[in-house]
């Protein structure tokens, strides 16, 4: 149990975001892992939109995985909200956050620890090689790790998430070499899915524009079969 000016401090913490949080369990993410990392956040690539395309390509896939489930049993769709399947982008210009959610399979702590971090897959070095000799940094999602393309534009990210098996999670990283997890108390219940929220870095912050977010949705949603909302905070 936690007491209120704990729990304050924890708020306090996550607002300034100068710090992770402290009570997380820390995790380093693998060598191969770290390389990419810090090859992507020291890009100079100019075509930094592919980040988003990435994104909405793994809501998709969670989307996909849970729908499949809910073929053979419904009752892992939920009800009300939960059961939507469908992907929502939010723009909050106040606090320069852009982020994506879904309602799609989600990830258990263990799943937040593997996938995003811990265990690198066949492609991890095979992309960090491309890179090293000029390669096409936009074909990062064909080597399996183009979810760590959100480093493009933020230079801290948070994934909360909530599986059917398991309660709600929020993994978060600046990219440093490590990363946290922790029980997500502060945001609110998902149902089920992940949000990924970004932090954007000021030379980033032309992607809380509502027409520039449109755009991109249009060009990256053609073989998205769920919809897509886009919502944006008033300035
Ligand atoms: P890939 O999509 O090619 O597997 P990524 O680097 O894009 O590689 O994502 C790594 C892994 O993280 C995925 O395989 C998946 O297990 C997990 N993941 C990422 N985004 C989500 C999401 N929105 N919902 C559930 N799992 C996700
Ligand atoms: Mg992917």
């Amino acid at each position: 149990l936690s007491t209120d000016s704990e729990v304050n401090q924890r708020e306090a913490e996550s607002i300034s975001r100068k710090t992770l949080r402290s009570h997380a369990e820390k995790f380093e993410f693998q060598a191969e892992v770290s390389r990419l990392m810090d090859i992507i956040i020291n890009s100079l690539y100019s075509n930094k939109d592919i980040f988003l395309r990435e994104l909405i390509s793994n809501a998709s896939d969670a989307l996909d995985k849970i729908r499949f489930l809910s073929l053979t049993d419904k009752e892992v769709l939920g009800e009300g909200d939960t059961a939507k399947l469908e992907i929502q982008i939010k723009l909050d210009k106040e606090n320069k956050v852009l982020s994506i959610r879904d309602r799609g399979i989600g990830m258990t702590k263990e799943d937040l620890i593997k996938n995003l971090g811990t265990i690198a897959k066949s492609g991890t070095s095979a992309f960090v090689e491309k890179m090293q000799t000029g390669g096409d940094l936009s074909l990062i999602g064909q080597f399996g790790v183009g979810f760590y393309s959100v480093y493009l534009v933020a230079d801290y990210v948070e994934v909360i998430s909530k599986h059917n098996d398991d309660k709600q999670y929020v993994w978060e990283s600046k990219a440093d070499g490590s990363f946290a997890v922790s029980e997500d108390t502060e945001h609110e219940p998902l149902g089920r899915g992940t949000e990924i929220r970004l932090h954007l870095r000021d030379e980033a912050k032309e992607y809380l524009e509502e027409g520039k977010l449109k755009d991109l949705v249009k060009r990256y949603s053609e073989f998205i079969n769920f919809p897509i909302y886009l919502w944006a905070s008033k300035e």
